[in-house]
């Protein structure tokens, strides 16, 4: 194809902002899929992103599109996920195109991924056209957005595009803003092969899957190409284009984006940002890498019913095959039994994968509290990453323990400000910044991760009444004053529920984790004290008090079924339950005593 009839671009927005729709639309209008296979979101394959209305793995369509001046021109949208936790697929497949459409909801303004996601096109020297969604809503302030945008984001939004992606208004400027406004691919056919490795899946048919944007030379099916990060050679058995579903051609050119698979074993041998060139004669220079993605939230995965440990052990080796981000190894766990630790670049991420799990392989599993990689210097001057707070060493042999903090980018309406700044704060965090966007406040926090892996989402959600929202990055380490907080139940320590905590926040941490079991754990035919304790130190106590007469018997005396029927209940109940020692706690407690309200 001739360079000046391609355009290569991404869509970026804050989630809900109308992304995946007009990604639809654009595929629709230009009958890139025939109007009897549409359905809605055609770009999110995935089950569990349709019904989170998120996109997981980025994914990419090719457009045929003829313009106003005539000519035919090919469009490779790539489709980028909007969620924080998948800040880098973002910045990888930005590096692959030279443009953006931003799209931003005339009815809500710009938020916190908007500014994050444009970031990361402005730093991939992106044209950027802004385009409002949503003009159908009768709330929508097309002005005040334009404004908002030049202001907060700092680039000309007067030639922005008006749309609804719903009702179609404006779909066909949009055709023609990608085409007039943004730059066509540079490259050189006659150079060696020089192709960059956008993202790779594992596809049950084809093996892994790998998505190229061809930079310099032409790919062509049957050669030989080299991965130049680890000097791997393979053999290109298929090459082609999605329109959006698979379509075979024989070679891609400078500009152009497409799929190669070669019978490349797992994805991990693929990493994302390499340079492939062809085994021989091949280019000398390689592409700034991208940097990799490292799991920043690890947990615990165990099955409720322990005979099923070779079934999840399967399960995570299928799922691994699809998501090099996330880790695992096998763990065990004196009250879990056989589990495994999982690495995750996130809390959403964490709930996918575990979401995953159970439905696509139906694994019931207990999750074990989130918990970030602190580093533990030890007074021998050696230091320990610590994973898992069941790891952590005798106190007197530790010098000093750093936790992972984050800068956090909040954007909420004035009335709610007080409430956040109150959460940050509850939440060791320090300010950095407080500036208003129109109505908007913005404010930056500086704040321990470990306070946000539990349940920061859902509480700022819910103290904003869902106007917040919300976005981070890592800044680095940081010496605290952290302890380990273990939790004993009838004088059993249960390691699962071991964390690490400030030692000023241990006291309140401890009571309100000793309370909410108290509520969790049914009683027993005995009393069931619960404590928590730092080292030998009680600091705080709970007691479950004996269940004295059998309810069932007592409540429902004359009725035979519906004992039974109770009876039932009751052993599927305890399915779900764990026994540690001679108490019974159920699954359900392990993740929900662990939330602080
Ligand atoms: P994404 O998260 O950015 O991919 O957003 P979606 O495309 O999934 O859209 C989020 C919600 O907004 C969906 O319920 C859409 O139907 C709705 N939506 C998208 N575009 C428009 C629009 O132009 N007008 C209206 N009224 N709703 C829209
Ligand atoms: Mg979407």
């Amino acid at each position: 194809t001739d360079l000046s009839r391609i355009r290569n671009f991404s869509i970026v927005a804050h989630i809900d902002h109308g992304k995946s729709t007009l990604a639809d639309r654009l595929i629709q209008s230009t009958s890139t899929v025939a109007d009897r296979d549409m359905k809605a979101q055609l770009l999110d394959s995935m089950d569990i992103e349709r019904e989170r209305g998120i996109t997981i793995k980025a994914n990419t369509v090719r457009i045929d599109y003829t313009a106003n001046d005539g000519n035919a021109y090919v469009l490779n949208l790539i489709d980028t996920p909007g969620h924080v936790d998948f800040a880098y697929e973002v910045s990888r497949s930005m590096r692959a195109v030279e443009g953006s459409l931003l799209v931003v909801d005339a009815s809500q303004g710009v938020e916190a991924q908007t500014l994050a996601n444009v970031y990361q096109a402005i730093d991939a020297d992106h044209e950027i056209v802004p385009v409002l969604n949503k003009i159908d809503l009768p709330a929508a302030e097309p002005d005040r957005v334009k404004e908002q945008i030049e202001d907060v984001i700092g680039i000309d939004a007067s030639d922005a595009v008006m749309i609804s992606a719903k009702t179609g208004i404006g779909i066909p400027d949009v055709l023609e803003a990608i085409v007039t406004r943004l730059p066509a691919p540079t490259g050189d056919a006659t150079a060696p092969l020089k192709a960059m490795l956008v993202d790779s899946w594992y596809d049950a048919y084809l093996g892994v899957v790998v998505l190229v944007r061809v930079i310099d030379g032409t790919l062509k099916k049957g050669e030989r190409i080299r991965f130049m990060s680890n000097n791997t050679v393979h053999h290109v058995d298929r090459i082609g284009v999605f329109r959006p579903g698979m379509q075979p051609v024989d070679i891609l050119g400078p500009g152009e984006i497409g799929f190669l698979t070669a019978s490349i074993k797992e994805v991990r041998d693929t990493s994302v940002g390499d340079t492939i060139t062809t085994e021989k004669k091949g280019t000398e220079a390689m592409l700034p890498g991208f940097a990799p993605s490292i799991p920043v939230v690890f947990c615990g995965l165990f099955p409720v019913d322990s005979a099923e440990f070779e079934d999840l052990r399967d399960a995570i080796d299928k799922l691994r095959l699809n998501d090099a981000s996330f880790s695992s190894e096998m763990e065990t766990s004196a009250a879990l039994g056989f589990g495994f630790r999982c690495g995750f670049l996130g809390l959403l991420h964490l709930e996918v994968i575990r979401d995953r799990l159970e439905r696509e392989y139906d694994i019931e599993l207990i999750t074990t509290a989130p918990s970030v990689i602190y580093n533990v210097y030890m007074t021998d001057g050696s230091m320990i990453e610590l994973h898992n707070p069941a790891d952590m060493p005798d106190a007197v042999q530790v010098d000093r323990i750093e936790e992972p903090r984050i800068k956090a980018t909040i954007l909420v309406p004035d009335e709610y400000l007080g409430d956040v700044l109150k959460l940050c704060q509850d939440r060791r965090g320090v300010q950095l910044d407080l500036t208003y966007a129109g109505s908007r406040a913005m404010v930056v926090y500086d704040l321990p991760l470990n306070e946000v892996v539990f349940d920061f989402y859902d509480r700022l959600k819910s103290v904003t009444k869902g106007y917040a929202s919300f976005d981070y990055q890592m800044i680095g380490y940081q010496e605290d004053q952290l302890v380990k907080m273990q939790v004993l139940v009838n004088d059993e320590p249960v390691d699962a529920l071991s964390m690490m905590v400030h030692r000023t926040r241990a006291d309140a941490r401890g009571r309100v984790l000793c309370e909410k079991l108290k509520e969790l754990i049914p009683q027993h035919m005995f009393k069931i004290p619960i404590q928590a304790a730092i080292g030998g130190r009680i600091i705080a106590r709970e007691t479950i008090s004996a269940l004295r007469k059998d309810v069932t018997a007592k409540c429902y005396g004359g009725d035979a079924t519906r004992k039974r029927k109770l009876l039932d209940k009751q052993k599927a109940g305890k399915k779900k339950m764990r026994q540690f020692g001679r108490v019974e706690i159920p699954q359900e407690a392990f993740i929900n005593a662990l939330k602080m309200d």
